[in-house]
């Protein structure tokens, strides 16, 4: 399983794109960089996008894409809970602020939507997908991937603290998480349903705990101005957990 981490913070810039993971080129999981990374070609490959939560940076780039490939005359299947869905219908693509491509052409609209079910396993373009609800300010699941040879990876999407019950639902090599803020944020990212270096290293002491070790752990959705900090921190963390923690960056491959 190759992964490529196309957007890797919560604010865009020149410098650093939104959430946005891409799965041997065939799955996309949130839609934060997926234009402003991928060429057209690339685009025209992506089958499936899975969408963690309705938050704008996570579906930014839905319009998009979905526009480039109505163009193309092809078409991609959208998975995800049923928030999303009215979020998009309701919101986005509404004939209003962008074309109802999930009504258009008539005779094959561009977008399907497939609501996804929490708990249950899917097979998805022969990967095993799994929904699992995580600790957000909105509607959220993360997404466990299963590839055809067996490597697996958990992308939490948004989350607070509290994982507990979610730690019972994966089994991952690779953990893809957040940490929005630095620690001196803490109140903020309890209130709003985000992470911190400290707040992650309680969530992967009760990880291990709960499954008896520890994935390799990859952070996305940084604030870029906290960075710095969100680096030290973690190292501390990395150092009292004895595991591997990384930042992720625009760009980052990962090979499972
Ligand atoms: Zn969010
Ligand atoms: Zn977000």
């Amino acid at each position: 399983m190759d992964i490529q981490v196309l957007g890797a913070h919560n604010c865009e810039s020149q410098n650093s794109k939104l959430v946005s993971l891409l799965i041997d080129d065939a799955l996309a999981i949130d839609a934060g960089a997926l234009t402003s990374s991928l060429s057209f070609p690339a685009q025209q490959k992506l089958k499936t996008i899975l969408v963690t939560h309705q938050h704008y940076d996570h579906i930014k780039d839905i319009p998009t894409i979905t526009f480039n490939l109505f163009l193309r005359g092809a078409t991609i299947t959208i998975y995800s809970i049923p928030a999303v869905f009215e979020a998009l219908t309701n919101h986005l693509l509404n004939g209003r602020i962008y074309s109802r491509l999930m009504e258009l052409p008539p005779e094959s609209p561009t977008v399907k939507f497939n609501v996804i079910e929490p708990g249950k396993s899917e097979q998805i373009e022969g990967y095993g997908v799994l929904a699992v609800p995580v600790n957000h300010s909105t509607p959220t699941v993360g997404y466990q991937i299963t590839s055809p040879d067996g490597k697996i990876v958990f992308y939490t999407g948004d989350t607070g603290p509290g994982l507990a019950d979610c730690w019972e639902y994966v089994s991952p090599q690779l953990l893809i998480i957040e940490v929005t803020a630095s620690n001196r944020y803490e109140e903020f990212a309890r209130e709003s349903g985000h992470l911190t270096p400290a707040l992650l290293g309680q969530e992967l002491t009760v990880f291990r705990e709960v499954k008896g070790y520890l994935p390799q752990v990859v952070l996305v959705h940084m604030n870029p101005e906290l960075e710095e900090e969100i680096e030290a921190e973690i190292a501390v963390v990395a150092g009292a957990l004895n595991s591997s923690i990384k930042l992720a960056y625009e760009g980052m491959q990962i090979h499972l």
